[in-house]
């Protein structure tokens, strides 16, 4: 047999080992540490090695069991960050994805992962109340946002031909996540031409704000290109009153894009608190945060059909369709950034479809039920208090005698819940974030318990 190639035997054992490894690593994660024990020179010393001449054969797949050691585990005590918990049914997609190897560039090189992927967008399209909106796959929500001010630039200030000559302005509230001033920096927009809007007391966009700084940016001979309204900010989970910035973009002439990285999918569930979704040119969604696929999946929808072709297109000789049927001239490169595009839709047809949309909105409803649930733990302990407000599935809270910050550490290294940190009028806050399927009420009032059982730990 030559190199790389395997017997129909080796194949076997290679599938049926990764999947006894799933199996037991999935069935193992109630026992695991909410964070695992590890440290720099354990990691090196485990993971620093040459590239053998001779191969190691399936015994490598072994090492799965000390990667998975060492690795943050995607259990039901993990509310750090914004980290979806990763659905089975969509690790399986992503296998079969990897098996089938397609190259979702266009119809021609994929003719069923386009229509899959088409199929897919429309359906997140939809559940978050944008139906008839395009776009496509992407590694996460910084792509997108990327995409999505590219798209911005392109309508509103077009630069692909000439290079920026002016750059125009951007707005955004300063809760905003900090992808958005990295795409203006990519974009030639530039960091300065980023205006960061005041919030109010809930950590929402000021608008009567964002007004005087467009005034006041217009009156300077400056030209305002895009809003960019947060649903869902990072540490809060704040949105930003998505109907009056539209009223605002609309009258001013400007682009309007929403980071929905965060809390875009829980208008599946509470379609209420997003009004006003349906106005933004540009949206952007994370289906591996808060629809609890896999990494990676990020997309990028938009209402104007044509303005990711505006952007995006950039045909050369080679990739030249030779097909006439709509459906088959097809490409997603001449509307994306990327042209080798792996086939991320496959995980969401089967998760999405396995379960139901039900299934979905239930898991979101539950996530924010858990929110709510540890508010109400929170205020009922007289050294707790809670932060910020709680519009979706972020609770920042804090201990009002100790050390926040030694708290959070020492929380961690009890490995019984995983927290992660933000500051909210310049305080050091703990912060817990529900996304995540997995979590049952227990956990939510372990949060509580591991917090005081750490707080005890602490001098003073
Ligand atoms: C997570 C997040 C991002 C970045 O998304 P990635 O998938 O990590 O690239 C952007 N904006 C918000 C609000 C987020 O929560």
């Amino acid at each position: 047999m030559r190199s790389l190639d395997m017997s129909g035997e080796d194949l076997t054992v290679l599938v049926d080992t990764a999947a006894a490894l799933a199996r037991e690593y999935w069935s193992g994660l109630p026992g695991r540490a909410a964070y695992p024990t590890t440290s720099g020179p354990a990691t090196a010393g485990l993971f620093t090695r040459p590239w053998q001449e001779e191969g190691l054969g399936s015994s490598v797949l072994q090492d799965f069991h000390d990667i998975a050691d060492h690795s943050r585990p995607a259990g039901s005590r993990f509310f750090g960050y914004v980290v979806g918990s990763g659905e089975p049914v969509g690790a399986a997609g992503d296998f079969l994805a990897s098996v089938l190897n397609q190259n979702v560039t266009a119809w021609r090189s994929a003719p069923a992962a386009v229509p899959i992927e088409r199929s897919v967008v429309s359906w997140l399209a939809a559940a978050v109340g944008c139906g008839g909106y395009s776009g496509s796959l992407c590694g996460g929500g910084s792509a997108a946002n990327l995409m999505g001010l590219a798209l911005a630039r392109e309508t509103k200030m077009p630069a692909n031909e000439t290079g920026v000559r002016e750059p125009g302005t951007i707005y955004v509230s300063e809760q905003a996540h900090f992808s958005i001033v990295k795409a203006a920096a990519l974009l030639g927009i530039g960091r300065s031409n980023v205006r960061l809007i005041p919030v109010d007391s809930r950590f929402r966009m000021d608008v009567g704000a964002l007004e005087a700084v467009i005034a006041a940016d217009r009156r300077e001979g400056r030209h305002p290109l895009a809003i960019v309204a947060t649903a869902g900010s990072v540490a809060t989970g704040a949105i930003d009153p998505l109907p009056a910035i539209a009223d605002i973009a609309a009258r001013e002439d400007v682009w309007m894009h929403v980071d929905g990285a965060f809390g875009a999918l829980a208008a599946l569930a509470i379609p209420d608190q997003f009004e006003g979704l349906d106005c933004a040119d540009s949206l952007s969604l994370d289906a591996h945060k808060w629809l609890y696929q896999p990494l990676d999946c990020g997309c990028l929808l938009y209402r104007e059909p044509g303005a990711g072709k505006r952007a995006f297109s950039q045909s050369a000789d080679y990739v030249k369709t030779l097909n006439t049927d709509p459906a088959e001239t097809f490409s997603f490169f001449e509307e994306s950034i990327e042209l080798s595009r792996r086939f991320r839709a496959l995980k969401l047809w089967f998760s999405l479809q396995y379960h139901g949309r039900r299934a979905f909105r239930d898991a979101i409803l539950r996530d924010l039920e858990h929110a709510r649930l540890l508010s109400r733990l929170v205020e009922e302990q007289p050294d707790l208090e809670i932060l910020a407000d709680v519009p979706l599935s972020a609770v920042c809270f804090r201990h009002r005698h100790k050390d926040n910050e030694a708290l959070l550490r020492r929380g961690i290294d009890r490995g019984g819940v995983y927290l992660s940190n933000a500051t909210i009028h310049g305080q050091f806050a703990l912060r817990a974030c529900f996304v995540n399927h997995r979590t049952r009420e227990e956990d939510v009032e372990l949060i509580v318990a591991e917090v005081l059982a750490a707080a005890a730990e602490l001098p003073g």
